[in-house]
């Protein structure tokens, strides 16, 4: 028989469904389609090239085009393809990652949970935390207390401890668990007059407050990123973290530190907890960079107290029930072994570090200018926050989505940057040297000026 040829013009769009995007618009309006990655750039469908400053969502650490990773897979995917680590069975990359994994995070005698995605990931740790406690005798503590504006993945648990409201109404989450406390973000949740010192003593007695009011013996985790990307790139004020952890250990609250995106070299170091929190959390997430997003592969992390209740519940359970099919994966696994290699042999984190002034300096440079309200910067990682007010009618009609205006101009000019409200973020691969943030400065410059014309 004949095949009919359909006339498609929005080809291969129509039956697909993409996240944080409108539905409707995709009918009608053909998304941003990437045919091939080069370095930190990205090429469309069209030949168009763009530097991905934000490295997708901070997670291609290593850019697009790292040939090393693809061969690890390669040989991977040629011994031993797939393999489920489970029923006292699992593969002999996955040992030799563990190995390497626990011998560089801040939690040496830490066990590790392998699994597929950050959200995947911090799911996990809710639920090893309520595992935890139901066999050391505190069942009731089950309640989670996070922060507002924050984002840590898409599971009915994750979208419940994320705090954007909006998601737990529309897709009608039972919240009876989740407590929610202000971001530390001291530019925007100030009070008037209100010193940095104020402001964090403000927020340890919040925490306090919520912890009284729904019953310290109901609250079992603190959940947080300890740098907050999804608020806005927010970097805690000093004192923030000891006064919060201070609050925590009086009411036996767990510490759960999400570095889906400051893992493995935003901040310099394969995770923050000594750069930033300055303390050993009781779980942590990792996920992102970890692959350098070559696979779909995270790691709950578990400290041995934690670890230890757990094994209470093995005992009792006869077993842990908790696997998945694909956790743990060899590819993953070998490719994540690479990434590690990959960063100690080129040096990764040291010419991190030597980068982070340059993108500081370039973020600040954007100080006093007449449209800028705040600037941001931490680790690899910048924000440049727009004021409304100094575009006149239109900035004002466009109030909480400058930052996704100014990306349409930045993305004409062949850039794309991360939009949050009013401000933009970049978060480059890590492998992005200085030529590359003097491009990408300069690419910005010009989509601020775009703007300005724009809503002139
Ligand atoms: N946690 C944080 C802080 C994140 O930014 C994200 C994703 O952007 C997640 C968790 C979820 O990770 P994933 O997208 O791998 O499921």
């Amino acid at each position: 028989m004949a095949t009919v040829e359909v006339a498609r013009p929005n080809e291969g769009v129509d039956n697909l469904m993409l996240g944080y995007s409108d539905l409707r618009s995709l009918q009608t309006r053909r998304p941003l389609v990437i045919a091939r990655g080069d370095g930190i750039r990205v090429i469309d469908e069209n030949g168009k090239s763009y530097i991905e400053s934000c490295a997708s969502f901070f997670n291609a650490s290593f850019g697009y085009s790292e040939h090393e990773l693809a061969e690890a897979a390669y040989e991977q995917f040629k011994l031993m393809p797939l393999y489920s680590s489970a029923s006292h069975r699992t593969v002999d990359v996955v040992l030799r990652l563990t190995e390497m994994l626990t011998a560089r995070l801040p939690l040496p005698d830490a066990h590790i949970s392998y699994c597929c995605s950050g959200t995947e990931a911090n799911d996990y740790a809710v639920k090893f935390m309520r595992y935890r406690n139901v066999y050391e005798g505190k069942a009731a503590k089950r309640k989670v207390i996070s922060r507002q504006n924050s984002y840590h993945g898409s599971t009915v648990v994750d979208s419940s401890l994320g705090g954007a409201k909006g998601l737990h109404d529309s897709f009608a989450l039972d919240m009876a668990d989740y407590r929610f406390v202000t971001q530390p973000d001291y530019f925007n949740n100030r009070l008037e007059g209100e010193s940095e010192a104020e402001f964090v003593a403000r927020l340890a007695k919040e925490l306090e407050d919520v912890i009284q009011e729904a019953g310290p013996e109901t609250i079992g985790m603190f959940f947080a990123e300890p740098i907050c990307f999804s608020s806005g790139l927010t970097p805690p004020p000093d004192g923030y973290w000891p006064a919060m952890k201070a609050v925590l250990d009086r009411y036996d609250i767990l510490h759960m530190d999400d570095e889906v995106i400051t893992g493995f070299g935003r901040t310099g170091d394969w995770t923050a907890v000594d750069n930033t929190l300055g303390f050993k959390p009781d779980l942590m997430t990792l996920a992102k960079g970890i692959s350098a997003s070559y696979f779909p592969f995270a790691v709950t992390v578990i400290s041995d107290p934690v670890y230890q209740g757990m094994l209470k519940g093995n005992d009792i359970q006869h077993g842990f029930h908790h696997a998945g099919t694909l956790h743990g994966h060899p590819v993953g696994a070998a490719i994540v072994i690479r990434v590690i290699e990959l960063m100690e042999e080129r040096k990764v984190l040291e010419h991190v570090r030597e980068m982070i002034p340059v993108l500081h300096k370039g973020i600040h440079a954007w100080r006093g200018h007449e449209a800028i309200a705040d600037t941001r910067a931490v680790g690899l990682a910048g924000a440049i926050q727009l004021d409304p007010a100094a575009f006149g009618p239109k900035g004002e009609e466009n109030r909480g989505q400058m930052g996704q205006r100014l990306l349409e101009c930045c993305m004409e000019r062949g850039l794309i940057v991360r939009p949050r409200a009013d401000s933009v973020i970049i978060g480059p691969p890590l492998i992005a040297g200085a030529a590359d943030y003097e491009e990408i400065f300069a690419l910005l410059a010009l989509g601020m000026k775009d703007l300005q014309e724009e809503m002139r």
